[in-house]
């Protein structure tokens, strides 16, 4: 079990996830400090115990471990360009959700500055914030990491990726793909099966099987893909392009959505006109590395 400690923590924006995050630090013995631009958001947070900073400035003193929860890295920038606001000697751990090339350049506006910038994304919704399935993200230098990862673990599983702070936000964004594809493959199957009155909830727990199994096969994928060898183990990618045309096939007769298909089939097209037909399934990394087969 990781040690909690009770360094003073501040956290700056306090919508849904920043008020989640707060709470978490107060409920955990962490003495609170809190900003927000509206600042009634903080009103349970004060009644809980935190102290309300007046201004960003006020917020943001020499020494201060703060994390920072707004909207986008244009209102990070606002924040932390405010009236007053001296960085030099503070520690910014910057949750807000964007872009790795936002966090490389941030982390290195705030180096400038003389701030000690980690990088983080928040895997989780606000109501598990505080528990073990809230998954923290954080990417930065990694002594940083470890001198606060005692009090980040108030708000749960926290890990460290890499030195480089626009790991967090890739890792972030590549969870986000996994989640709308499955998502999206799972409604393309439900769609179908409706049409023969077989209602969602029948139809999930076999999806869920599926979509287990595939995930088993990842592993042994990667291998193929950071070897860069696609022996056909299992099944050649024309064997799968048949079976997609034969999805696409089938949508359309019933009246389902068939541009997913669609687009899965394109890009097999693709590999197998590159002379990719005979490989495994994981030489399509090659389209996604040359996005449109240029
Ligand atoms: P939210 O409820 O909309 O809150 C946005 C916060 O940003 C508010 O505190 C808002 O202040 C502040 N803000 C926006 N523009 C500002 C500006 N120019 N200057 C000062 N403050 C500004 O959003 P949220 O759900 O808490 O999300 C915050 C971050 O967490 C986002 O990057 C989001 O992607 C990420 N996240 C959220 C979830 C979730 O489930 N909610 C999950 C994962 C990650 P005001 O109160 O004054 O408007």
């Amino acid at each position: 079990m990781t040690d909690r400690t009770t360094s003073s923590v501040t956290v700056l924006g306090l919508g849904l996830m920043g008020r989640a995050l707060a709470d978490a630090f107060l409920k955990a013995g962490h003495p609170t400090t809190v900003w927000n631009r509206t600042d009634s958001k903080a009103a349970s947070l004060v009644a809980g115990g935190a102290r309300l900073a007046p201004t960003p400035a006020d917020a943001l003193r020499p020494d201060t471990l703060a994390i920072l929860c707004l909207t986008d890295y244009r209102a990070v920038h606002e924040v932390l360009g405010a009236d007053g606001v001296e960085l030099r000697g503070t520690t910014l751990i910057n949750l807000t959700s964007g872009s790795s090339a936002q966090a490389r350049e941030t982390a290195r506006w705030a180096e400038e500055r003389g701030a000690r910038y980690l990088d983080g994304a928040v895997m989780a919704v606000p109501p598990s914030i505080g528990t073990p399935e809230a998954t923290i993200l954080h990417s930065g230098p990694v002594d940083l990491f470890a001198t606060h990862e005692p009090t980040l673990a108030a708000l749960g599983t926290v890990t460290h990726l890499g030195d480089d702070p626009g790991l967090a936000s890739l890792y972030d964004a590549a969870g986000l793909t996994m989640m709308w594809s499955v998502l999206n493959a799972w409604l393309q199957g439900t769609a179908l099966l409706r049409t023969a009155g077989v209602d969602a909830a029948t139809y999930a727990p076999f999806a869920r099987r599926i979509a287990m199994g595939v995930a088993d096969w990842l592993p042994g994928y990667a291998e193929q893909i950071d070897s860069n060898t696609f022996t056909a183990e299992v099944a050649a990618l024309e064997t799968d392009a048949r079976a997609m045309a034969h999805l696409i096939e089938e949508s359309e007769a019933l009246g389902v959505d068939a541009e997913l298909p669609k687009l899965l089939k394109a890009m097999a097209d693709r590999a197998i006109a590159a002379g990719h037909g005979g490989e495994q399934y994981p030489v399509l990394i090659e389209e996604f590395t040359r996005p449109g087969g240029n």
